[in-house]
């Protein structure tokens, strides 16, 4: 038997999913959800699942709620985990209730997984506290939205008498009636109101004016659902609470194309900034076997006094071939070892091994430099690569008679899962800025998207010259960090932004 997890999604901003939320979406086999969540938060869900949309609106009927219930039933019938995905709280004006009515009846075994309300969390980013012993020591969530035809079941006179902080769920069409009311029940024209659209999103947007001047403000604005009616005095300290909007990043769209596995760090940092980040992982590295070359150079290291890892992928798969021939770091004991720059360096530092060279500039010229000085007569260098590894490498080492084996040990495939997607922002423009960490990074993110796509509409932030070179030769505008780590990668692109 299956068994179905209601998971609240939050209100947008996919660092405000659960832990337990983000458990359940990557073990689920089927994942069913709402136009409110996030394209961050359903591309964590796992490729082989099955993503069913449930809010995707044909001829303008979303699916109707008796065939939801009826999906998730059949789905957990198959035996299937599967994930009801909501946008914020899965209770609130979310009708988790209902879905579970059915499964209830049939004796469906389900879990309940609370979401960030948007009705708490976008009041928070938009500098406003719900309550605040100074102001008010109650907060009122309300649904602002009418059944066709009726007039809103809500008791203005009984709000406006227990002057506590009012937000209004689905209201932007309702908003006139609703602050006309709240007027006619007693409340002064001159009380703080507030309207906030796309709440904890890149593109988030505030109204702060008085239940007198909102609807006429809100106009002006042209704001347009989603959005929250924020009604009390917390909302004059929206102006001196602000901090979101003032982000350093804030209102740049940025595409980090690492590699799944690694974009966590950049991709967050970004997101601390205020930037929008859509992730777009466009390559991935696969390990090389059975590799003959590699199983010879393993068996015989004492023939090596140097290894050279390029990437911290190089170091990752250094780690899984010395596991599947019986070994571990103490065979490289008697060797030094030479990296790329810092990355490779923290991440053999994971395996408890330090770096005994690291270039002060992180590229290969560098690094062959240093190799060319630091090797002595007679040792011999073991370099574990990508199959199509930068060439000045061996090239320089061969000329300076540097004895070396340069045997790949990765290859990178190219390729991903949101190109359609990716095509479709490059055409309307809506990304300012991608990221590349390495030169591979930047063939994966062309070779990704159909031939002949625009590579103008945007600026490459590069992490060092070799990777610029790549960028350059793709057609694109391009910035690069002054040294190859991703702090000046930050930095580079916020004095860019800021210009
Ligand atoms: N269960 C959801 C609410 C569903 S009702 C929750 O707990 O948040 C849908 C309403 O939620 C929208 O009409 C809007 O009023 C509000 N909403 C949801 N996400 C929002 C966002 N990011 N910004 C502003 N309002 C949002």
């Amino acid at each position: 038997m299956g068994h179905v997890t209601l998971v609240g999604a939050g209100p947008g901003d996919p660092g405000l999913l659960t832990v337990k939320g983000r458990q359940a979406i990557l073990n689920a086999d089927v994942v069913v959800y709402d136009r409110l969540v996030g394209p961050e938060i359903l591309a964590l869900m796992p490729s082989k699942a099955e993503c069913i949309d449930v809010g995707k609106k044909s001829n303008h009927h979303p699916v109707p709620q008796w065939r939801i219930n009826e999906i998730l039933l059949e789905k957990a019938r198959e035996g299937k985990r599967v994930v009801r995905l909501k946008g914020g709280d899965c209770f609130l004006f979310g009708r988790g209730g209902e879905e579970l009515e059915l499964l209830v009846e049939n004796g469906i075994d389900f879990d309940v997984v609370p979401g960030v309300t948007s009705a708490l969390a976008v009041p928070a980013y938009a500098g406003i506290p719900v309550t605040h012993r100074d102001f008010t020591s109650s907060v009122h969530i309300i649904t602002g939205h009418a059944k066709a035809g009726s007039e809103l079941d809500i008791d203005f006179d009984a709000l406006v008498r227990h002057k506590g902080t009012l937000v209004f769920l689905m209201s932007v069409s309702s908003t006139p009636m609703i602050l006309h009311r709240l007027m006619q029940a007693g409340m002064s024209a001159d009380m703080p109101a507030a309207m906030i659209e796309r709440g904890t999103l890149p593109g988030q947007r505030k109204v702060v004016a008085t239940v007198g001047t909102l609807v006429q403000e809100m106009q002006k604005a042209g704001i347009e659902s989603p959005a929250i009616l924020i009604v009390g005095s917390v909302c004059a300290l929206s102006d001196g609470f602000d901090w979101y909007d003032k982000l350093p990043l804030h209102g740049v769209t940025v595409a980090v194309t690492r590699p799944k596995q690694r974009a966590g760090t950049l991709t967050e940092r970004l997101r601390r900034l205020g930037a929008d980040v859509i992730s777009y992982p466009c390559i991935e590295t696969e390990t090389i076997w059975p590799n003959m070359p590699v199983v010879e150079a393993l068996a015989s290291m004492e023939q090596y006094h140097w290894l050279v890892l390029t990437s911290p992928a190089g170091v990752d798969v250094l780690v899984q071939l010395l596991n599947a021939a019986d070994m571990d770091m103490r065979s490289l004991a008697h060797m030094k070892v030479a990296v790329i720059g810092a990355g490779t360096a923290k991440k053999l530092k994971e395996h408890g091994l330090r770096a005994d060279y690291i270039p002060a500039v992180y590229d290969s010229v560098h690094l062959a430099e240093g190799l060319i000085r630091l090797v002595q007569e007679g040792e011999r260098v073991l370099m574990l690569r990508a199959e199509i590894g930068t060439p000045e490498l061996p090239e320089l080492l061969a000329q300076a008679c540097v004895s070396f084996d340069d045997v790949p040990v990765y290859r990178t495939l190219y390729h991903s899962e949101r190109r359609e997607e990716m095509a479709a922002m490059l055409a309307d423009g809506s990304i300012d800025y991608i990221t590349f960490t390495s030169a591979s990074t930047v063939h994966g993110f062309v070779e990704s998207l159909p031939e002949g796509t625009n590579m103008t509409g945007f600026t490459a932030l590069c992490i060092g010259p070799s990777t610029e070179k790549a960028a350059k030769a793709a057609g694109m505008h391009t910035i690069t960090a002054a040294n190859a780590t991703i702090d000046a990668m930050l930095m580079t692109l916020q004095e860019e932004y800021h210009k």
